[in-house]
């Protein structure tokens, strides 16, 4: 009884955490050549970090001992929207880049949801209508994540297939969120806050589902201030908010960068992106790697 037991215990954790993550730390921002080095941690015993490419902003994992770094290249493409995005002024809500010069990016937000199932539709109507891979955002919580693992699986099959093209996007841990408290002690700005934490949390569930976090960032509920944008910029992280809330009432132009909620809680969102998709408003989509700004500086 005891062992199968343990071996139960083991299958668990085998499928719940693909890999384990130890001393999990974010490290001042330096360069070796074309890559910033964001975060130190040991991957299943051995030194790991997580870097970006400061030209393309792709991210990836790689393991060995950390390279010397030196100071980034300031004009790099990710030191300028890092700069950028964290930019005065800091409204209450929507900080951070709403829009780009050209193009339309997807982001679709996977706040916590007791909702069984998730906006499976939507991800299937993507890979049915573009070329593939099709790019999308996934500003993902680590309570999502623990309440949905075959959603998460699905949406990862597809991106190991190639259908999906998806960035990892950090909408925190754990989302707070008072109903009826106003937004000035809501969402990040509640007093239980730990912003740091809460970020570096999230990528650590990304990773140990083998999935690499990007350098974006959306604020749950789009409320932030001066404080948390720097705190989140000095995580090296690029806030992003939106111009397009289809759910709202708001229509996508050239450079909008649209978001849907992707864990079933804005049905109305999707129900709207299906009729600009159908009336042909919606012709391609890019990733938020592709950014461009009018004026980067
Ligand atoms: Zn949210």
């Amino acid at each position: 009884m005891i062992r199968r037991l343990s071996l139960l215990l083991l299958i668990l954790a085998a499928s719940a955490s693909a890999h384990t993550i130890g001393r999990y730390r974010a490290v001042p921002l330096g360069c070796e050549g074309r890559w910033a080095l964001l975060r130190l941690f040991d991957l299943d015993g051995s030194p790991a970090r997580l870097e970006v490419d400061t030209q393309t902003l792709r991210t990836r994992i790689a393991t060995g001992t950390p390279p010397e770094t030196s100071p980034c290249e300031a004009s790099s493409r990710y030191l300028r929207l890092l700069r950028r995005a964290s930019a005065a002024p800091h409204p209450l809500q929507n900080d951070g880049i709403t829009h780009a010069s050209q193009g339309l990016y997807l982001t679709t937000d996977l706040c916590p949801s007791s909702k069984k199932g998730y906006e499976e539709r939507l991800y299937r109507s993507l890979i049915t209508s573009f070329r593939h891979p099709v790019p999308v955002t996934l500003f993902i919580t680590k309570r999502w994540i623990d309440k949905h693992p075959r959603a998460l699986e699905e949406l990862q099959a597809w991106n190991r297939k190639g259908r999906l093209a998806i960035t990892w996007g950090n909408h925190t841990a754990w989302h707070h969120y008072h109903p009826g408290v106003p937004l000035e002690h809501n969402f990040v700005l509640s007093p239980e806050e730990n912003l740091t934490a809460d970020i570096l949390e999230l990528e650590k569930s990304l990773i140990r589902h083998g999935a690499i976090p990007s350098v974006f960032c959306r604020f749950p509920g789009l409320v932030s201030d001066s404080k948390a944008v720097a705190a989140v910029a000095k995580l090296g992280l690029i806030t992003i908010g939106t111009d397009a809330w289809l759910a709202k009432g708001q229509n996508p132009k050239e450079g909008s960068i649209i978001l849907l909620h992707g864990n079933g809680n804005e049905p109305r969102g999707v129900d709207r992106f299906f009729k600009l998709l159908h009336r042909g408003e919606i012709r391609g989509l890019r990733s938020l790697t592709e950014l461009s700004l009018s004026k980067e500086n």
